[in-house]
């Protein structure tokens, strides 16, 4: 492991997340991941006031002039907000709030959303060892502090928790535990079958169950090795892209709302929460503020020309985890490890272009499917990337010289004849289709292996080339027949693009601007379709089927799965 310099004081929020969940510690502290759910946002709402004002505690020495002050009786508390504490010798900081105190003794309250828990001590260990980090800050303040109080704001119900030993012993090795834990390089177990992460909002970035499921070959989730894998909530990204191809338009915001305009005019108007990117096409303007918000917010913003070339993508520094990147590069240079993922990449994308054919090709292409059988039973046993190459060819080749059976255009004046691909440039509308399909895709891989922290331009079937996105052409290699091809059929076969969507000349075929934006309603609408995970069983959109996938990449090259397995359809 790399040597690691002395961490910064822990804040003990964070403290409360590593006693609920070393995993969920790493993810959000280490790596700097976040996601909301209904109760982290209600969270945020109780504790946004905390995090807007700042106010100091009454010096505990002061104690007779406070009881003095309450005159006769007992003297009244004095209740502070917001107090921001910290200690160089626990390694902790906090902002308090609020604290109540009475000459030198101080108690703090930490608010809680929700209710208290139906349980002996009426709330969570990870709140009781927060509020009793808490205590010892505001001891190592010179106050006494021997008990503190949660309040549930859904209930409006306070609970005592009194420090005691145990618990002090308790949040003390939690301090040096999660100190230590800040600054590892390892990614800890997931969970087992917890009911902690039902209610987690980084369960999808986690992936607890599939991680676990994984871990047991053959992963098999209806088998008695492991519990089975629970639902992938929400099963669609709530948030989608948004495309911006009016040209002369302009991208700003009003609030967390992106709004776009043209010519004062407004033409549409989204909001942050609902946005996955901004696909930014040709001669369109964005503001500065729009981007350090949509940073923040970790929302990509995708350059392209205005015939959809792809210059780049913008993205904030909120994720931290270069050593995903370090094992990248690691594995890439592995030639056992690359052939694997390769073998694995390859036979996924081999059975999805046999699957597409076998349940859509009429008549049935029996001896097709049964030559690409012969070729695909030789994937496993290859023993280097050029014999690969030769198999995927072949079977590609036998792919292609079939798919024009799936076609049945509803607009017959095109040329929708198609037996082969051909492309840079494409010469016919199909193949013109094609190669814009998979140029959406790089895109949507592209950004997807940037948001999980990995460097899109380092592959390990494809290899590296100058301004090729080697990684995210390997990911995209299973999605190929199921996402691009699938959208390219329907946008035909439903009249979604034309002959009038296409300039034909000897110089080739280009997709015309109409052409484009009809597309792409086919291809989202696509992206969108549920679909079964064949290894988890639970249906998702394809959209979040590439981030799983993405995400798996991850998790293989930091060595939490012991192996990739590419999605494949039934
Ligand atoms: S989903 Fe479960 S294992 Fe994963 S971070 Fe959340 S609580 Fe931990």
């Amino acid at each position: 492991m790399i040597q690691q310099e002395q961490p910064d004081l822990l804040p003990v929020r964070m403290l409360n997340e590593y006693a609920y969940c070393p995993r969920l510690f790493h993810l959000m502290h280490v790596e700097g991941r976040w996601a909301d759910n209904v109760y982290t946002e209600e969270g945020h709402e109780v504790h946004r006031r905390i995090d807007r004002i700042d106010h100091v505690l009454p010096d505990p020495e002061d104690a007779d002039a406070t009881s003095e002050d309450a005159g006769q009786g007992e003297p009244a508390p004095t209740i502070s907000r917001s107090v921001q504490l910290g200690s160089e010798t626990l390694g902790i900081s906090g902002k308090l709030d609020p604290v109540s105190t009475v000459a030198d003794e101080a108690v703090p309250v930490d608010t809680k959303r929700g209710r208290p828990p139906d349980n002996p001590e009426r709330s969570w260990e990870p709140e009781r060892v927060q509020l009793m980090a808490q205590g010892l800050l505001l001891r190592e303040h010179g106050y006494r502090s021997e008990y503190g109080m949660l309040y549930f704001a859904a209930a409006r119900t306070r609970v005592r928790v009194d420090f005691t030993p145990e618990l002090e012993a308790r949040t003390l090795r939690l301090i040096e535990d999660a100190r230590r834990a800040s600054t590892s390089t390892i990614l800890p177990d997931p969970l087992d079958d917890s009911p902690k992460c039902n209610g987690c909002s980084l369960n999808g970035i986690c992936l607890p169950d599939e991680t676990l499921a994984l871990r047991h070959v053959p992963p098999n989730p209806a088998s008695a090795g492991h519990a089975a894998v629970r639902r992938l909530y929400p099963p669609r990204s709530d948030a989608l892209p948004l495309y911006v191809q009016e040209q002369g338009a302009s991208v700003g915001k009003r609030g967390e709302v992106i709004v776009v305009k043209k010519d004062g005019e407004e033409l549409a108007t989204v909001r942050l929460k609902d946005t996955s990117q901004i696909v930014l096409c040709g001669n369109v303007q964005i503001s500065a503020q729009t981007i350090q918000l949509l940073c923040e917010a970790g929302v990509p913003v995708v350059h392209l020309s205005r015939g959809h070339w792809f210059y780049g993508v913008t993205y904030g520094t909120t994720l931290r985890n270069a050593y995903d990147r370090a094992a990248q590069f690691h594995f890439a240079a592995d030639p056992s490890k690359t052939l694997a993922f390769s073998r694995a990449i390859v036979a996924a994308k081999a059975m999805n272009q046999r699957t597409m054919l076998g349940r859509n090709a009429r008549p049935r292409p029996e001896s097709v499917l049964k030559e690409m059988a012969v070729l695909m039973r030789k994937i496993r046993h290859a023993q280097s990337l050029p014999e690969l190459l030769g198999l995927e060819g072949a079977i590609a080749s036998k792919y292609f010289a079939n798919l024009g059976m799936l076609l049945r255009p509803r607009d017959m004046s095109a040329d929708w004849a198609f037996d082969s691909r051909n492309r840079r440039p494409p010469r016919d509308p199909v193949n013109a289709l094609l190669s814009f399909g998979y140029a959406l895709l790089t895109r949507e891989c592209t950004v997807a292996l940037i948001g999980e922290g990995l460097d899109p331009w380092w592959g390990f079937y494809h290899q590296p080339r100058h301004g090729r996105p080697a990684l995210a052409l390997d990911l995209m290699e299973e999605f190929r027949p199921i996402i691009a091809d699938s959208a390219v059929i329907t946008a035909i076969n439903t009249g979604m693009v034309s002959a009038s969507d296409f300039t034909v000349s000897s110089a080739g075929c280009i997709l015309r601007d109409t052409g484009r934006k009809a597309f792409i309603k086919a291809y989202e609408a696509r992206l969108d379709q549920l679909a079964t995970h064949p290894l988890f069983d639970y249906r998702a959109s394809w959209r979040v089927l590439i981030r799983v996938q993405a995400r798996l990449i991850a998790r293989w090259l930091r060595g939490d799965v012991p192996e990739y397995i590419g999605i494949t359809t039934r």
